[in-house]
């Protein structure tokens, strides 16, 4: 049967790029869903953590509908994607893991959830955020798109003293924003080296082998094509700047 194509497979920089930031002392990456940043930015993660950067993963839905099953457990299925979220992050070498719980296909991007966000900011204090392009076109799923503008207003906010002080959080103010699924790529991350690792992340969500993956009737190849995908993936987003594997990003730095 033909399988949903997933966001793995986004569009390639078009103009000139970027080439590989230093490596971050500190970064964070924002998901809406378990599994969205081993998908975008799984590569560049291990890469940082095996540079000694302290990695902090944000998931803000509790990925609730990740499942074709109609009669699947809800609580069963959100207390398994947490577990499987903390062997991802454990494969990429991530220090810290934190879910805000917001029931998914159903997050918004209004202020109670901008001050979460910030919260986490001011707390991990990242030199690198990562997130979802917000600004990416035709995009349909509404928690990616909320996703997105949270980790950029998270920023906006968490930098400027006047925002949430009853926080009680020293005010921060990273110094790059990478969005994955870019609309407009412009910035590459060598992530040769560390392919196994995002691989190995993005197994560890088991209960998506079959959605999100495409892994149900023949296991051992199907699996096989998902690596495939995810590598020709890579390889098409690294060849613009002559790398062999490469994660896309837009870069934002004047933050
Ligand atoms: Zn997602």
């Amino acid at each position: 049967m033909s399988r949903p194509v997933a966001s793995y497979l986004a569009p390639a920089a078009s103009g000139p790029v970027g080439v590989d930031l230093p490596v971050p002392g500190r970064a964070l990456a924002i998901g809406a869903h378990p599994d969205d940043i081993d998908f975008g930015c799984g590569g560049t993660l291990a890469k940082w953590a095996a540079g000694g950067c302290a990695v902090t993963e944000l998931v803000l839905t509790d990925g609730s509908k990740g499942t074709w099953d109609p009669e699947a457990d809800r609580d069963r299925l959100v207390a398994l994607r947490q577990q499987e979220q903390r062997a991802a992050a454990a494969a990429l070498g991530a220090t810290d893991v934190v879910f805000l719980g917001h029931t998914d296909g159903e997050l918004g991007s209004g202020l109670a959830e901008r001050e979460e966000v910030c919260r986490v900011i001011r707390q991990a204090r990242p030199d690198v955020v990562l997130g979802h392009d917000p600004w990416k076109r035709y995009r349909l799923h509404p928690d990616h798109r909320h996703a997105g503008f949270l980790a950029v207003e998270g920023i906006v906010a968490a930098r400027d003293p006047h925002f949430f002080p009853g926080q009680g959080l020293a005010p921060h103010r990273p110094s790059a924003l990478l969005l994955w699924e870019a609309d407009e790529v412009d910035h590459l991350e060598d992530i040769e080296a560390f392919l196994p690792a995002k691989l190995a992340a993005l197994f560890a969500h088991r209960s998506q082998w079959e959605s999100t993956m495409g892994i149900a009737d023949d296991p051992g190849a199907e699996e096989a094509a998902f690596e495939t995908r995810v590598r020709e993936r890579a390889a098409e987003a690294g060849a613009v700047a002559g790398l062999a594997l490469a994660e896309a990003f837009k870069r934002i730095d004047r933050l």
